[in-house]
């Protein structure tokens, strides 16, 4: 009786995980001299602009720690804030200050600038917003008007993770790929460029632009269609192109565009590559160092996922899964660290690198940190590229460790999946996706949004290309496992997530905090020893920093996914979060937070000691509507759910668990119903959905809608029986 039904979870997890995985993307002694800088004056003419040198100097430790002058708060990307008027005896007091309700309730990924008391941020669809930072009071707001139905070529939601700011502009990048030159001071367009060398494919972007040597330096993702990987350079004056690197080799009958790529293309196989594009998207992470003059950039996964497909005799596929290092004046290639060679797992090499000068054997060593979605930490000498250490931070099945000779992963027995199909940790969710880590030199740790997801790679050997959806080249699990297998029980049975409190010199876990979900936020650590984070289950929370005992929540409402950030305004501090559900796994298994009672609301939250704001009670649960009865025969319905499992799951969610941060179609009425057909057929283009037209066919509508109707009165019967009891 047990077995059956630990069996059934078992095997409804690794449908679910099949499934969500189809929608991701589908990542002491310290220079830091720490304590009480001084805050340096501006001149009137440099307050409200930011610059290297400030940035510079928020790095050194010398002024600005009122600041979040760049993505990471500085080159270095750690994440830490020297702020410590808030702290670890105090933090019990911090009360929400104020809020701002954003245009489009979709997932929240953002981390805002602020300068000299002026906030700027992003929403979904990379509408950005400058705000009063004391007051939240908006002072303007730049809507790229990017069309809704973007969001079905973005793997992973329509997300944005917010803007760059240099002098007298704000710079976002757009998810239809353009880069946008702002004003400061009003939000008009100065100067805008396409970032996209061909728009037959599709490329999007969702990463915030980052600043080096007067240039933004900005890259895209669409790995999960079919794309070639690339990152440019852009002078931040004028917007004009310095220079582009490009991740993978295209068509070898054309001259390689540098001889890094001319090395790279020896390491693919096959004779279709290119056609596929090879993946290699440098999505998300960037980190510079301007003493050593090195650029840092993360590569992404292979297009198609399937290495069988992509190089068929093998090959290690530079750059994919890699961190390269470049000279940010040419774009030339300086070294790589392949994470994993060969990648066929969605093990992404785009996640947060953070650079630390670290004692470790007793040599002080420049190192570039990263826990890709691999599961390994790796700890990188970052001049060379040498491997110095690698551990795994969460449970790994594919590799049993990593060569410190060779620096390459020693594979496991179920590492290949081209005869047999093979469950794994971790999931192309990763150990550890686009969430950022933090350092903190005081503490010497790096505390990272951990999490636990399997998955079940399955080769596709009917793999052709589609027109709609992923093109992974994976197959599908799909037999045996019954429909009511799919409940949130079940589906936590096998996942969650923890914020890991990362020893990187002894590469050892020195503390952990474990939460129910996976897909939690980035992470802010302060001087005041504190620890910020935020939780799917719609918390906001801090913990010590030294010994990861929780001080302090509060209510977001809502999932939170963003990382919490920390600055000054006349004397007082404030944290601020984005707090927004969403992103890969939230659009397709969005009840597992849901169940936590949390919903899909973006709002800016700030908190400060003693804040005397509150949120809005949360509206009430949607009522289930009037729906059609379930007539279809138990043939159809299955027919019916694995076409809606090929098409409408990675924005609709797992019906059978409930919507993710889109329509939840069970809540379709009858009325609704009659106009089915013609919403596939024609898409909705102002809410996102693409037409369907020529893709699925009026029969194949049918069965859809067959298997959403038996959801619909499934849900509809849970919740008779639930107001019964
Ligand atoms: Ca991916």
């Amino acid at each position: 009786m047990k077995n059956i039904r630990l069996k059934r979870i078992v095997a409804a997890t690794l449908m679910f995980t099949w499934i969500v995985a189809q929608n991701l993307d589908t990542q002491a002694v310290m220079a830091w001299a720490g304590g009480q800088a001084k805050a340096t004056k501006k001149t009137a003419s440099s307050a409200g602009r930011n610059s290297e040198k400030r940035i510079l100097a928020a790095e050194k430790g010398s002024g600005e720690e009122s600041n979040w002058l760049a993505h990471g708060r500085t080159f270095n990307e750690q994440r830490f804030s020297p702020l410590k008027q808030i702290n670890d005896t105090n933090v019990k007091e911090l009360q929400l200050a104020w809020s701002l309700k954003l245009d489009v309730d979709r997932g929240t990924e953002a981390t805002p600038i602020v300068i000299d008391g002026k906030m700027y941020t992003t929403g979904a669809y990379s509408i950005v917003y400058a705000l009063d930072a004391k007051t939240g009071k908006l002072l303007w707001k730049y809507d790229p008007k990017v069309p809704r139905d973007y969001a079905e070529r973005a793997c992973c939601d329509a997300v944005n993770r917010g803007v760059a700011v240099l002098e007298d502009k704000v710079y976002i990048a757009t998810l239809d790929g353009y880069l946008v030159a702002l004003d400061i001071a009003t939000g008009k367009v100065i100067w805008k460029v396409d970032t996209i060398i061909d728009r037959s494919r599709k490329y999007t972007i969702t990463a915030a632009p980052r600043i080096a040597k007067g240039k933004l330096i900005i890259g895209n993702g669409g790995a999960e269609f079919g794309v070639r990987g690339y990152f440019t350079a852009y002078d931040a004056k004028t917007g004009k192109q310095a220079w582009r690197f490009f991740t993978v080799p295209g068509d070898p009958k054309k001259p390689y565009e540098s001889k890094a790529m001319e090395m790279a293309a020896k390491t693919w196989t096959g004779d279709k590559y290119w056609e596929y594009g090879g993946g290699g998207t440098a999505w998300d992470s960037v980190a510079y160092d301007p003493d050593l003059n090195l650029l840092y950039v993360g590569i992404g996964n292979g297009s198609p996922w399937n290495d069988g497909y992509r190089s068929p005799k093998g090959g290690d596929n530079l750059f994919l899964s890699s961190i390269v290092a470049v000279n940010p004046d040419t774009g030339e290639y300086v070294w790589h660290y392949q994470t994993t060679p060969g990648d066929k797992w969605d093990y992404t090499a785009t996640q947060h690198m953070i650079l630390a000068d670290l004692n470790i054997g007793g040599q002080a060593r420049k190192v570039l940190m990263q826990a890709p979605k691999n599961g390994f930490f790796y700890v990188l000498d970052r001049k060379t590229g040498e491997l110095i250490s690698a551990d795994s931070y969460v449970k790994v099945t594919w590799a049993k460790g990593i060569d410190k000779t060779t620096g390459r992963p020693i594979l496991s027995e179920t590492s290949d999946y081209s005869k047999q199909p093979q469950f794994t940790f971790p999931s192309p969710y990763g150990g550890h996706n686009w969430q950022p880590m933090a350092f903190n030199p005081q503490t010497g740790l790096v505390y990272i949004p951990a999490q636990e997801v399997p998955f079940i790679y399955v080769n596709d050997a009917q793999f052709k290309e589609r027109k709609r959806g992923f093109n992974n080249a994976l197959g599908m699990v799909n037999q045996g496992i019954p429909e009511d297998g799919f409940s949130v029980s079940g589906i936590l049975a096998l996942t969650s997530g923890k914020l890991s409190a990362w020893d990187p010199v002894k590469q050892k876990e020195v503390w952990k905090v474990d939460f129910d979900n996976p897909w939690n936020a980035g992470v802010l650590t302060t001087a005041g020893n504190l620890v910020f984070t935020g939780t799917a289950d719609g918390r906001v929370v801090a913990f010590s920093a030294d010994k990861g005992t929780q001080l302090w929540q509060a209510t977001a409402q809502t999932g939170v996914i963003a990382p919490p950030m920390t600055y000054m305004v006349d004397g007082e501090q404030y944290v601020t979060v984005m707090a927004g559900w969403g992103g890969a796994l939230a659009l397709v298994g969005g009840d597992v937070a849901k169940a936590a009672g949390v919903r899909s609301i973006a709002r800016v939250l700030t908190f400060k000691i003693g804040g005397t704001a509150s949120l809005p009670p949360l509206p009430a649960e949607e009522p289930m509507p009037d729906i059609p009865a379930n007539v279809a025969s138990a043939e159809t319905v299955q027919k019916g759910r694995e076409l809606y499992h090929q098409y409408c799951v990675f924005c609709h969610g797992l019906a059978a668990v409930g919507g993710g941060t889109i329509k939840d179609l069970r809540f379709m009425s009858t009325e609704r119903h009659k106009s089915f057909s013609g919403i596939v057929t024609n898409g909705l283009p102002d809410k996102g959905m693409p037409n369907y037209d020529g893709e699925i066919t009026a029969e194949q509508i049918k069965l859809i809608q067959a298997y959403i109707i038996k959801r619909a009165n499934d849900e509809k019967n849970r919740k008779a029986v639930n107001t019964t009891k």
